[in-house]
């Protein structure tokens, strides 16, 4: 008998979690809340750490078929556009990292993932939320919307950010807002003037805000990001707010280029960022024959554009481990467990330095100068991260 995985949770995390379970031999039942599978309209970077594992997935034809590969990372001043810091991506990356920086729309990465689900053959349903779980030592048992009981193997939390099921392995409570509002827009290329558009990844730095911009949907559109300081009005659990645009607009004054770029955008959405403490421990990560992953376990500030990247690095190594289970009766917990040690310590990491980059990113004063100072005197040695892009190569 094959083992049986339940994943609770069809975002990226879990579809690719899914995925990785099928292709380890295990059987996979995947139960997503919502009515149906689908992301909201932002984009996400992807370092060659991912891409590689994608590739490996045989998904490099089709990231190819909707993403963008900027061929630059520029970082500029939001107060007068001077450029700070630049480094090649592209062929360089390739080079460098075996896979390429890709810069794709979450709702296409979403459906690479669910067509990666599909292929696998995972067991895909919808309107199914999983609203409690009991480990019995010999198998998980799992209540689907207060209705029935299903029994796995092992349970794969993959519910996001405001999971449910991390309580059963970490009662650390609920995420707490950072104090950051996040707005976005998307934008069609040949819709904007020509000294807007943009194939690179652009990043401006100003004083208490920060905006992003780079191409998606193979470079057709561009998918800009402007992070400021503040609250939002409505439910923090909401990542598709009406903008409220007078803050946003507010906020840009100092700012005229990316002001010029902000105001060509004509919908703007936005949502709140909240954070959690990484774990401090794989204990925290997996207990018994309940595994977190993705935004479950580390959800993490979107300042080093990693949050997605990690969930798939998770489901990867999360697939390598329960490879070494051929059979039900073999020691799921212990596979788990070894999940979670070769995972937590790389993902705290990446938390914590998503939360510093914010910190830089917002400087003001004294920091803010010399922020930019170091920018401008070591250039990609800040902004390539070796240790992040070349995970197991
Ligand atoms: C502004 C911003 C920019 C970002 N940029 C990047 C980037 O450039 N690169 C990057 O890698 N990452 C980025 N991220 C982070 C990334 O989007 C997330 O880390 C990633 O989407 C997490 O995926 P997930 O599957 O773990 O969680 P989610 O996407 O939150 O999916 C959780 C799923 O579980 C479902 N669910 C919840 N509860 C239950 C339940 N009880 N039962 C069943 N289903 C349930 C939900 O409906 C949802 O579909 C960014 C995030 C933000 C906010």
């Amino acid at each position: 008998m094959k083992p049986t995985a339940i994943i609770a949770g069809g975002g990226i995390g879990g579809l690719a979690a899914a995925g990785a379970c099928m292709r380890a031999g295990w059987q996979a039942q995947l139960h997503e809340r919502a009515e149906d599978f689908g992301e909201l309209g932002a984009g996400v970077q992807l370092g060659p750490n991912v891409t590689r594992v994608m590739h490996e997935w045989g998904l490099a034809g089709g990231l190819r078929a909707v993403a963008a590969f900027p061929a630059a990372l520029r970082v500029s001043s939001a107060h007068d556009n001077t450029p700070l810091g630049f480094m090649k991506l592209g062929e360089d990356f390739v080079r460098r990292y075996g896979a390429p920086y890709a810069t794709i729309h979450r709702a296409d990465l979403l459906g690479m993932m669910l067509a990666l689900a599909r292929h696998e053959g995972v067991d895909l349903k919808v309107s199914s939320p999983i609203t409690s779980v009991l480990d019995t030592g010999d198998a998980v048992r799992a209540r689907v919307a207060d209705r029935y009981d299903l029994e796995g193997d092992a349970l794969v939390a993959a519910d996001g950010l405001w999971s449910r099921i991390r309580s059963h392995v970490c009662g650390d409570g609920a995420p707490v807002s950072s104090g950051h509002v996040a707005y976005r827009g998307l934008v069609a290329q040949k819709d904007l003037p020509q000294r807007m558009r943009s194939q690179d990844i652009n990043v401006w730095l100003g004083s208490m805000l920060h905006v992003v911009a780079y191409p998606v949907l193979r470079g057709e559109e561009l998918n800009v990001v402007a992070i400021v300081q503040g609250r939002a009005r409505g439910s923090h659990q909401d990542w598709n707010q009406d903008a409220a645009e007078a803050q946003l607009y507010a906020a840009m004054q100092s700012s005229p280029v990316v002001n010029e770029l902000v105001q060509a955008i004509g919908a703007w959405r936005m949502w709140a960022l909240n954070d959690r403490e990484p774990v401090q421990g794989a204990q925290q990560m997996a207990r018994g024959r309940v595994a977190l992953v993705g935004d479950s376990a580390h959800p993490m500030l979107p300042f080093f554009a990693q949050g997605a990247g990690m969930a798939i690095e998770d489901a990867a190594e999360l697939g390598r481990m329960l490879a070494t289970v051929p059979h039900a009766g073999a020691d799921t917990p212990l596979a788990l467990r070894r999940y979670a040690m070769n995972r937590w310590q790389r993902c705290a990491r990446v938390q914590k330095r998503s939360r510093g980059n914010g910190d830089i990113f917002h400087a003001t004063g004294f920091m803010q100068w010399g922020r930019d100072l170091a920018m401008r005197l070591l250039g990609d040695r800040l902004l390539d991260q070796p240790w992040l892009y070349g995970y197991g190569r």
